[in-house]
């Protein structure tokens, strides 16, 4: 690894509410930065909401309300998430924002004057929904599968990008084994260039009332290409500041596999023909269910992902989500499975291992310890299985292996039976201790919030990877305070 990570989500459409699957999407994307700042890797961590959509100017209008109003007010919704799900984003954009204006304009001047945006006349199937032109290939039944609509036939003048010039890099570069993870994804995106080949694609819309105006053509407003996928250059500032010259090239886009073609082939085309260095890694995850259901509206409230965390609070959800959805695949998330998760992982296993240490702890010695011998029982932490799994983005492999050690631990209690033992009661204590301070380590980039209530009971600050040695913390002074968990019904 490098010395600096710059991580971002897909920015969300703001014309509905947020559902579980964006809660997914912005958790992965949390867990993996804050792992690289448990790793002293200078992180900068980016989420946004995609504004210029048309789709907001017509749900504004069936609203009757203003679009920026509208605009202002949903993303609010998705502001006030980020804090809901306890995400340790450094900035969030709006691509409504003049900083992202800017720079998206920029883009296409500087493709434009390039030769490589040209007008064209066009027909083809439009969906609504999708914003977008399809291609028969795209359709299921007549139909736009993910809308599950028919396109419109729509004849108009475009700006076209020349995508198709860039056939032979974009394939050179999607043949990488590394650019795209996981490898079923990756095979996909080789497998569509191979069969379908690059079409020139455009990159502009007349006629409309919301959206940045191109800035070659005041009829035009920039299309979702040019227009979203630049807001991770301009949230860095690009191309003058020093966070741009700092953490360009993104390390990792996170993106559901709906988008991965956008950003394996058009986000990497359209910076080549501006000549900005290339994002390192498209990490693409599968779609969730919920309750064995495909999302959607008619779910209602209960996928909000709001509502989740005021009725199981956060680190539940952040820790079921990663566990139940294994990253190469579609998963479902269920409450079923949480409430599960919650009484046997969290507060059987962790959560009861915390309260007998520390309710021994201070029974016999009153929460004091000096520092004791090393029983061994660190060493049963297989740091280097977790780190591999990090390093293939096997996140709830990682915390199996995190629980192997927490199930040990509670072994070893039980071994040891300390409330027994009084010669070796101290040494015994003292070791669960830092091996409570060590897993409150590992498991802080997937739940924060206990991370920190176990270290508050310890007495011990914020741990780095580097602290995981035995006895770094020398003396114990801890304070017991309610229980992790509380069982679910
Ligand atoms: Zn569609």
């Amino acid at each position: 690894m490098g010395n600096k990570f710059y991580i971002t989500t897909a920015i969300d459409y703001v014309n509905g509410a947020p559902h579980v699957g964006h809660a997914y999407e912005k958790i992965l994307a949390d867990v993996l930065a804050r792992w690289n700042r448990l790793n002293k890797i200078d992180t900068f961590f980016l989420t946004g909401t995609d504004e210029n959509a048309q789709k907001n100017s017509q749900a504004a209008k069936e609203a009757g309300i203003e679009t920026k109003e509208f605009v202002d007010k949903n993303t609010e919704v998705f502001v006030k998430l980020c804090n809901y799900l306890d995400l340790s984003n450094d900035d969030f954009i709006k691509t409504t924002e003049p900083r992202h204006v800017k720079v998206a304009q920029s883009i296409f001047k500087k493709i434009f004057d390039k030769g490589e945006i040209y007008k064209k006349k066009y027909s083809g199937l439009y969906c609504e929904g999708c914003e977008a032109f399809l291609t028969e290939r795209d359709l299921v039944d007549g139909k736009c599968p993910e809308h599950n609509k028919k396109p419109k036939i729509i004849e108009e003048e475009n700006y076209f990008f020349k995508l198709s010039k860039y056939e032979k890099e974009i394939l050179k570069l999607v043949s990488s084994k590394n650019f795209i993870v996981p490898e079923g994804f990756r095979k996909e995106i080789v497998n569509r260039i191979k069969s379908d080949g690059l079409k020139d694609i455009s990159v502009s819309r007349p006629g409309m009332d919301w959206g940045i105006d191109t800035p070659i053509d005041k009829e035009h407003k920039i299309y979702v290409w040019i227009d979203a996928l630049s807001n991770y250059i301009s949230a860095l500032g690009y191309p003058n500041d020093k966070k741009f010259k700092k953490y360009w090239p993104a390390d990792i886009h996170v993106v559901g596999k709906g988008i991965n073609w956008f950003h394996s082939v058009i986000w990497p085309a359209i910076l080549m023909s501006a000549e900005i260095e290339l994002p390192k890694k498209i990490l693409v995850h599968g779609y969730l269910t919920f309750n064995g259901k495909k999302i959607s509206k008619s779910l209602g409230n209960a996928i909000d992902p709001t509502a989740l965390v005021k009725k199981y609070s956060v680190d539940p959800l952040r820790y079921t989500l990663v566990k139940d959805i294994p990253f190469n695949q579609d998963g479902d998330f269920s409450e079923n499975s949480l409430k599960e998760r919650v009484n046997n992982e969290l507060a059987n296993d962790l959560g009861n291992l915390v309260s007998r240490t520390l309710t021994l702890c201070e029974k016999y010695f009153d929460g004091i310890l000096d520092k004791q011998e090393d029983d061994g029982l660190l060493k049963k932490l297989n740091l280097n299985k977790i780190e591999k799994y990090f390093s293939k983005y096997e996140l709830h492999h990682a915390l199996e292996e995190i629980w192997k050690f927490v199930r040990e631990s509670n072994k070893y209690v039980n071994d040891k039976e300390p409330w027994k033992n009084e010669d070796d009661r101290k040494k015994v204590l003292y070791n669960l201790l830092e091996s409570l301070r060590v897993i409150s380590i590992f498991i802080s980039p997937f739940m924060p919030e206990t991370s920190e209530r176990i270290n508050n009971q310890l007495g011990v600050g914020i741990g780095l990877l580097e602290d995981i040695k035995f006895g770094w913390h020398g003396k114990y002074n801890v304070k017991k305070e309610g229980v992790l968990f509380k069982k679910l019904e």
